[in-house]
């Protein structure tokens, strides 16, 4: 039996008919530009997430960009975030001028440890972006007061989260904007690139509606910098045709990490992901840890179990961010999750004889590395 990492056709053929309907209705409308399917589905998204503005963007990487912009982060300025995650959390940083600070990571939770956030807080510090990884909640108990107390924006980092709580209220909700993605592989994915930044602060949105589509009130003014940042028309009709089936796709990929966690729980050396107390994961992706991670991944590999590694080298060690001169043991809870980190297949449509394997491979190649 072969168990892929990720089968995105197996979710496409659930819903072929109710995509291919919607792209029907764009290539009959002609709105490949924004139009009324994005505008639907901002309206959807929104109401899913119980917030009042959601501005849709071409990926996710737009969206945390725009945000930035939006919370008037700037040159000079400093955003704390985490060196474990993908790197467009970071670039973001960049694109706005000011320097990313990493805080080191909860060695258990895998997300920016609060404690360390508020060593790094200095008067340049304008902005606390955490990461919802693997679509398990931050530490946002500790990092909302934190952001308070020293008046700094909250943008989260939840491009990994759709859908997931925290205190029964869904990630992306409790900052100054939130951010997602809708790359393919997303658990809401676009059938291309897509991305959205939800906030509660109704100027902020109009702002950023302008930004992504070169900053024009009306046509042909533009009043600052904009960009072409727009969602095309058929990301939105994939978008409304998904967004309904959403919690049942994040409640199918529960039940397959309780059957790891239940299976996988008494084996010497794994270590399985822990969420954080009172929170509902969405389990984007189900990473463990393992020493010998290379060796486990090919032993899996030989057995038909695809794998992922998210992500191997830290952001702070990339040669891109050379610049920022941190050396190797800067931050040692984030290399060594890089290093020992290890994805096993999730998806929503797992079959039980699919489960069943990827936990008889692991336990097999367990004994083998014992
Ligand atoms: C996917 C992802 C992004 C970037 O989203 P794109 O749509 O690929 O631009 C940013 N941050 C995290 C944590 C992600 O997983």
């Amino acid at each position: 039996m072969r168990v892929p990492f990720l089968d995105l056709k197996a979710q496409y053929q659930t819903i072929a008919s109710e995509v291919q309907a919607g792209l029907q209705r764009v290539l009959d409308s002609c709105a490949f530009a924004n139009g009324p399917e994005v505008a639907a589905f901002e309206k959807a998204f929104s109401e899913f997430l119980r917030i009042e503005q959601c501005v849709a963007v071409n990926s996710g990487t737009s969206a945390l960009h725009l945000a930035l912009i939006a919370a008037e982060v700037g040159p000079g300025d400093e955003v704390i975030t985490t060196a474990h995650t993908f790197v467009a959390t970071a670039w973001a940083i960049c694109y706005v001028g000011a320097k990313p600070v990493f805080a080191d990571i909860d060695p258990i939770a895998m997300t920016i440890d609060a404690a360390q956030v508020g060593k790094l807080i200095s008067k340049k510090t304008k902005c606390l972006l955490p990461v919802h990884l693997y679509g398990c909640a931050a530490d946002l108990d500790g990092l909302v007061p934190l952001a308070k107390e020293h008046k700094l924006a909250l943008v989260e980092d939840a491009a990994q989260a759709h859908g997931a709580r925290l205190h029964r209220q869904r990630l992306g909700t409790f900052g100054d904007f939130g951010c997602f993605s809708f790359y393919p592989g997303k658990n809401l994915g676009a059938y291309g690139e897509g991305g959205a930044v939800v906030t509660d602060n109704a100027e902020a949105a109009e702002r950023l509606r302008r930004l992504r589509d070169h900053a024009q009130p009306r046509r042909y003014v533009h009043e600052e910098l904009g960009f072409n940042m727009r969602m095309d028309g058929f990301q939105g009709a994939v978008l409304c045709a998904k967004l309904p089936h959403l919690d049942q796709w994040n409640a199918a990929r529960r039940r397959v990490a309780e059957r790891y966690c239940q299976e996988l729980a008494e084996l010497d050396g794994l270590s399985l992901p822990v969420p954080r107390a009172d929170s509902e994961p969405v389990w984007h992706l189900f990473v463990v840890r393992h020493r010998k991670r290379d060796e486990l991944q090919k032993l899996l590999a030989d057995k038909g179990v695809g794998t992922g590694l998210h992500y191997p080298i830290p952001v702070h060690l990339q040669p891109a961010f050379s610049y920022l001169g941190l050396k190797e043991g800067s931050l040692p809870h984030t290399e060594a999750a890089a290093a020992q980190c290890l994805t096993l297949p999730m998806f929503a449509e797992m079959s039980d004889a699919q489960v069943d394997h990827v936990i008889a491979s692991v336990k097999k190649a367990m004994a083998a590395l014992a």
